[in-house]
Protein backbone atom coordinates (compact mmCIF):
# COMPACT_ATOMS: atom_id res chain seq x y z
CA UNK A 1 0.00 0.00 0.00
CA UNK A 2 1.18 3.18 -0.83
CA UNK A 3 0.22 6.62 0.62
CA UNK A 4 0.69 9.19 -2.27
CA UNK A 5 0.33 12.83 -0.81
CA UNK A 6 0.37 16.75 -2.40
CA UNK A 7 2.10 18.86 0.06
CA UNK A 8 0.51 22.31 -1.49
CA UNK A 9 -0.10 25.74 -0.14
CA UNK A 10 -0.10 28.48 -3.00
CA UNK A 11 1.79 30.78 -0.94
CA UNK A 12 5.26 30.76 -1.24
CA UNK A 13 7.76 30.49 1.34
CA UNK A 14 5.85 29.01 3.86
CA UNK A 15 7.72 25.47 4.12
CA UNK A 16 6.40 23.42 2.08
CA UNK A 17 9.69 22.29 0.73
CA UNK A 18 10.94 22.15 4.12
CA UNK A 19 8.26 19.74 5.33
CA UNK A 20 8.35 17.45 2.27
CA UNK A 21 11.90 16.93 2.97
CA UNK A 22 11.93 16.43 6.24
CA UNK A 23 8.89 14.28 6.63
CA UNK A 24 10.76 11.83 4.22
CA UNK A 25 13.65 11.73 6.43
CA UNK A 26 11.20 11.19 8.93
CA UNK A 27 9.32 8.61 7.34
CA UNK A 28 12.04 6.98 6.37
CA UNK A 29 13.74 6.95 10.03
CA UNK A 30 10.68 5.21 11.04
CA UNK A 31 11.89 2.39 8.15
CA UNK A 32 9.09 3.37 5.50
CA UNK A 33 10.60 3.78 1.31
CA UNK A 34 9.50 7.35 0.26
CA UNK A 35 9.72 9.26 -3.28
CA UNK A 36 10.03 12.82 -3.65
CA UNK A 37 8.80 14.53 -6.80
CA UNK A 38 9.83 17.76 -6.77
CA UNK A 39 6.91 19.58 -8.44
CA UNK A 40 8.50 22.98 -8.14
CA UNK A 41 10.30 24.64 -10.87
CA UNK A 42 12.58 26.09 -8.59
CA UNK A 43 13.85 22.63 -7.65
CA UNK A 44 14.35 23.50 -4.30
CA UNK A 45 13.82 19.92 -3.08
CA UNK A 46 15.79 18.64 -5.90
CA UNK A 47 18.78 20.66 -5.23
CA UNK A 48 18.43 19.66 -1.29
CA UNK A 49 18.01 16.16 -1.47
CA UNK A 50 21.23 16.62 -4.02
CA UNK A 51 19.28 15.34 -6.82
CA UNK A 52 18.94 18.33 -8.92
CA UNK A 53 18.38 17.74 -12.86
CA UNK A 54 20.10 19.70 -15.07
CA UNK A 55 18.14 21.65 -18.01
CA UNK A 56 16.85 19.42 -20.64
CA UNK A 57 18.99 18.22 -23.29
CA UNK A 58 21.98 17.47 -20.47
CA UNK A 59 21.38 13.94 -20.62
CA UNK A 60 19.79 13.35 -16.77
CA UNK A 61 15.95 13.69 -17.32
CA UNK A 62 13.30 15.10 -14.84
CA UNK A 63 9.93 15.82 -14.16
CA UNK A 64 9.86 18.21 -17.24
CA UNK A 65 10.91 14.94 -19.46
CA UNK A 66 8.39 12.76 -18.27
CA UNK A 67 5.50 15.15 -18.60
CA UNK A 68 6.77 15.92 -21.99
CA UNK A 69 6.50 12.03 -22.09
CA UNK A 70 10.25 11.94 -23.43
CA UNK A 71 11.07 9.86 -20.63
CA UNK A 72 9.46 7.32 -17.95
CA UNK A 73 9.13 8.13 -14.48
CA UNK A 74 11.28 5.70 -13.61
CA UNK A 75 14.02 7.09 -15.60
CA UNK A 76 14.02 9.85 -13.64
CA UNK A 77 13.92 8.08 -10.40
CA UNK A 78 17.23 8.75 -8.61
CA UNK A 79 18.64 8.26 -5.44
CA UNK A 80 19.36 10.66 -2.58
CA UNK A 81 21.67 11.83 0.10
CA UNK A 82 18.99 10.87 2.54
CA UNK A 83 18.67 6.79 3.21
CA UNK A 84 15.53 5.00 1.61
CA UNK A 85 14.63 8.18 -0.02
CA UNK A 86 14.29 8.59 -3.87
CA UNK A 87 13.29 11.66 -5.58
CA UNK A 88 12.13 12.84 -8.91
CA UNK A 89 14.27 16.06 -9.90
CA UNK A 90 12.08 19.43 -11.11
CA UNK A 91 14.43 21.98 -13.13
CA UNK A 92 13.62 25.31 -14.17
CA UNK A 93 12.26 23.67 -18.10
CA UNK A 94 9.28 23.06 -15.78
CA UNK A 95 8.01 26.67 -15.42
CA UNK A 96 6.90 26.22 -19.18
CA UNK A 97 5.09 23.43 -18.24
CA UNK A 98 1.54 25.37 -18.11
CA UNK A 99 2.08 26.61 -21.59
CA UNK A 100 3.40 23.45 -23.02
CA UNK A 101 0.79 21.15 -22.13
CA UNK A 102 -1.98 23.69 -22.51
CA UNK A 103 -3.48 21.89 -25.17
CA UNK A 104 -2.95 17.93 -24.24
CA UNK A 105 -5.58 15.86 -23.69
CA UNK A 106 -5.88 14.09 -20.25
CA UNK A 107 -3.01 17.16 -19.11
CA UNK A 108 -3.98 16.77 -15.60
CA UNK A 109 -3.66 13.31 -15.04
CA UNK A 110 0.08 13.43 -16.42
CA UNK A 111 1.72 12.76 -12.95
CA UNK A 112 -1.13 9.87 -12.17
CA UNK A 113 0.00 8.23 -14.67
CA UNK A 114 3.48 8.64 -14.70
CA UNK A 115 3.12 7.24 -11.17
CA UNK A 116 1.07 4.58 -11.18
CA UNK A 117 3.84 1.55 -12.57
CA UNK A 118 6.25 3.39 -9.88
CA UNK A 119 4.48 3.96 -6.38
CA UNK A 120 4.06 0.36 -5.56
CA UNK A 121 7.83 0.45 -4.77
CA UNK A 122 7.67 3.30 -2.00
CA UNK A 123 5.56 3.37 1.58
CA UNK A 124 4.87 7.26 0.50
CA UNK A 125 5.23 9.75 -2.39
CA UNK A 126 5.39 13.16 -1.36
CA UNK A 127 4.73 15.69 -4.28
CA UNK A 128 6.12 18.97 -3.15
CA UNK A 129 4.34 21.50 -4.86
CA UNK A 130 5.25 24.90 -6.13
CA UNK A 131 3.88 28.47 -5.29
CA UNK A 132 0.47 28.65 -7.50
CA UNK A 133 -2.53 26.65 -8.39
CA UNK A 134 -1.50 26.14 -12.05
CA UNK A 135 -1.00 22.84 -14.22
CA UNK A 136 1.85 21.23 -12.02
CA UNK A 137 -0.38 21.61 -8.83
CA UNK A 138 -3.51 20.17 -10.74
CA UNK A 139 -1.46 17.76 -11.50
CA UNK A 140 -0.22 16.49 -8.09
CA UNK A 141 -3.62 16.93 -6.65
CA UNK A 142 -4.90 14.80 -9.37
CA UNK A 143 -2.41 11.82 -8.52
CA UNK A 144 -2.43 12.53 -4.80
CA UNK A 145 -4.84 10.28 -1.89
CA UNK A 146 -3.89 13.61 -0.06
CA UNK A 147 -3.09 16.90 0.73
CA UNK A 148 -1.11 18.03 3.59
CA UNK A 149 -1.08 21.52 3.74
CA UNK A 150 1.85 24.02 5.91
CA UNK A 151 1.04 27.37 7.19
CA UNK A 152 3.19 29.77 8.02
CA UNK A 153 2.75 30.99 11.40
CA UNK A 154 2.73 35.02 10.78
CA UNK A 155 0.07 37.81 9.68
CA UNK A 156 -2.64 36.63 6.75
CA UNK A 157 -1.29 33.10 7.20
CA UNK A 158 -4.95 32.31 6.44
CA UNK A 159 -5.29 34.51 3.17
CA UNK A 160 -5.76 31.94 0.39
CA UNK A 161 -6.46 28.77 2.39
CA UNK A 162 -10.10 29.55 0.86
CA UNK A 163 -8.53 29.12 -2.80
CA UNK A 164 -6.40 25.90 -1.83
CA UNK A 165 -9.61 24.60 -0.34
CA UNK A 166 -11.69 25.38 -3.20
CA UNK A 167 -8.75 24.11 -5.44
CA UNK A 168 -9.18 20.91 -3.62
CA UNK A 169 -13.25 20.88 -4.03
CA UNK A 170 -12.77 21.25 -7.56
CA UNK A 171 -10.22 18.23 -8.23
CA UNK A 172 -12.38 16.03 -6.79
CA UNK A 173 -15.04 16.73 -8.74
CA UNK A 174 -13.44 16.96 -11.82
CA UNK A 175 -10.53 14.38 -11.45
CA UNK A 176 -9.95 12.62 -8.52
CA UNK A 177 -12.86 11.97 -5.77
CA UNK A 178 -10.87 10.29 -3.30
CA UNK A 179 -8.69 13.75 -2.84
CA UNK A 180 -8.89 13.98 0.93
CA UNK A 181 -7.49 17.21 3.22
CA UNK A 182 -4.69 14.70 5.32
CA UNK A 183 -4.73 18.44 7.37
CA UNK A 184 -2.66 21.74 7.98
CA UNK A 185 0.54 21.96 9.37
CA UNK A 186 1.53 25.35 11.07
CA UNK A 187 4.84 26.14 10.83
CA UNK A 188 8.14 28.57 11.71
CA UNK A 189 6.37 28.52 15.26
CA UNK A 190 7.92 31.31 17.26
CA UNK A 191 6.67 30.87 20.67
CA UNK A 192 7.98 34.30 21.74
CA UNK A 193 5.98 36.35 19.42
CA UNK A 194 2.44 37.44 20.31
CA UNK A 195 1.64 37.19 16.89
CA UNK A 196 2.81 33.31 16.33
CA UNK A 197 0.42 32.48 19.42
CA UNK A 198 -2.32 34.27 18.15
CA UNK A 199 -1.92 32.97 14.49
CA UNK A 200 -1.48 29.14 15.81
CA UNK A 201 -4.92 30.07 18.08
CA UNK A 202 -7.14 31.38 14.78
CA UNK A 203 -5.63 28.55 13.08
CA UNK A 204 -6.79 25.69 15.60
CA UNK A 205 -10.71 27.36 15.83
CA UNK A 206 -10.42 27.12 12.28
CA UNK A 207 -12.87 24.59 10.74
CA UNK A 208 -9.87 22.75 9.59
CA UNK A 209 -7.61 19.69 10.48
CA UNK A 210 -4.87 20.58 12.39
CA UNK A 211 -2.37 18.46 12.88
CA UNK A 212 -1.43 18.65 17.13
CA UNK A 213 2.29 18.96 15.89
CA UNK A 214 3.56 22.49 15.51
CA UNK A 215 6.80 23.18 13.98
CA UNK A 216 8.70 25.66 15.58
CA UNK A 217 10.91 28.01 14.02
CA UNK A 218 14.78 26.83 14.19
CA UNK A 219 17.76 27.77 12.62
CA UNK A 220 18.86 24.14 12.98
CA UNK A 221 16.05 23.64 10.16
CA UNK A 222 17.14 25.95 7.90
CA UNK A 223 20.39 25.30 7.83
CA UNK A 224 20.41 21.81 7.40
CA UNK A 225 19.45 22.06 3.73
CA UNK A 226 22.96 23.72 2.79
CA UNK A 227 24.54 20.70 4.78
CA UNK A 228 22.03 18.51 2.34
CA UNK A 229 20.90 16.93 4.96
CA UNK A 230 17.42 16.61 7.08
CA UNK A 231 17.61 18.49 10.64
CA UNK A 232 17.11 14.80 11.59
CA UNK A 233 20.85 14.23 10.45
CA UNK A 234 22.16 17.32 10.46
CA UNK A 235 20.65 18.00 14.30
CA UNK A 236 19.17 14.68 16.19
CA UNK A 237 18.10 16.29 18.86
CA UNK A 238 17.16 19.41 18.25
CA UNK A 239 13.48 20.85 19.22
CA UNK A 240 12.88 20.73 15.10
CA UNK A 241 14.23 17.24 14.55
CA UNK A 242 12.06 15.87 17.09
CA UNK A 243 9.00 18.34 15.69
CA UNK A 244 9.20 16.32 12.42
CA UNK A 245 9.46 12.99 13.72
CA UNK A 246 6.24 13.75 15.76
CA UNK A 247 4.65 15.03 12.34
CA UNK A 248 5.95 12.21 10.67
CA UNK A 249 3.50 9.75 13.39
CA UNK A 250 0.77 11.99 12.97
CA UNK A 251 0.94 12.03 9.29
CA UNK A 252 1.41 8.09 9.40
CA UNK A 253 -1.86 7.27 11.85
CA UNK A 254 -3.65 10.05 9.53
CA UNK A 255 -2.84 8.17 6.14
CA UNK A 256 -2.59 4.79 7.36
CA UNK A 257 1.17 4.39 6.18
CA UNK A 258 3.28 1.21 8.13
CA UNK A 259 0.25 0.15 9.63
CA UNK A 260 0.54 -3.23 7.94
CA UNK A 261 4.03 -3.36 8.27
P1 LIG B 1 8.11 26.85 0.38
O1 LIG B 1 8.56 25.54 -0.16
O2 LIG B 1 6.70 26.85 0.87
O3 LIG B 1 8.37 27.97 -0.58
P2 LIG B 1 10.41 26.59 2.13
O4 LIG B 1 10.26 25.26 2.76
O5 LIG B 1 11.37 26.70 1.00
O6 LIG B 1 8.99 27.16 1.68
O7 LIG B 1 10.80 27.62 3.30
C1 LIG B 1 11.00 28.99 3.03
C2 LIG B 1 12.19 29.49 3.84
O8 LIG B 1 11.90 29.39 5.22
C3 LIG B 1 13.45 28.68 3.60
O9 LIG B 1 14.54 29.55 3.61
C4 LIG B 1 13.52 27.74 4.79
O10 LIG B 1 14.83 27.39 5.14
C5 LIG B 1 12.86 28.57 5.87
N1 LIG B 1 12.16 27.74 6.86
C6 LIG B 1 11.19 26.82 6.60
N2 LIG B 1 10.76 26.25 7.74
C7 LIG B 1 11.50 26.80 8.75
C8 LIG B 1 11.53 26.63 10.18
N3 LIG B 1 10.71 25.78 10.80
N4 LIG B 1 12.41 27.38 10.88
C9 LIG B 1 13.24 28.26 10.26
N5 LIG B 1 13.25 28.46 8.94
C10 LIG B 1 12.40 27.75 8.18
MG1 LIG C 1 9.19 25.02 -2.09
Amino acid sequence: MTYVAAVANQKGGVGKTTTAVNLAAALAAAGTRVLVVDCDAQANASSVLGAKAPPDGAGQVGLFEVLGKRATLEQAVRSTSLDLVDAVPASIDLAAADLELANTEGREHLIAQALAPVQERYGCVLLDCGPSLGLLTLNALTAADGVLVPVQCEYLAMEGLAALLDTIERVRAAFNPRLALIGVVATMYDGRTRLSRDVADQLRRHPLKMFATVIPRSVRISEAPSHQLSVLGHAPDSRGSEAYQELAREFAARTGIGAAA
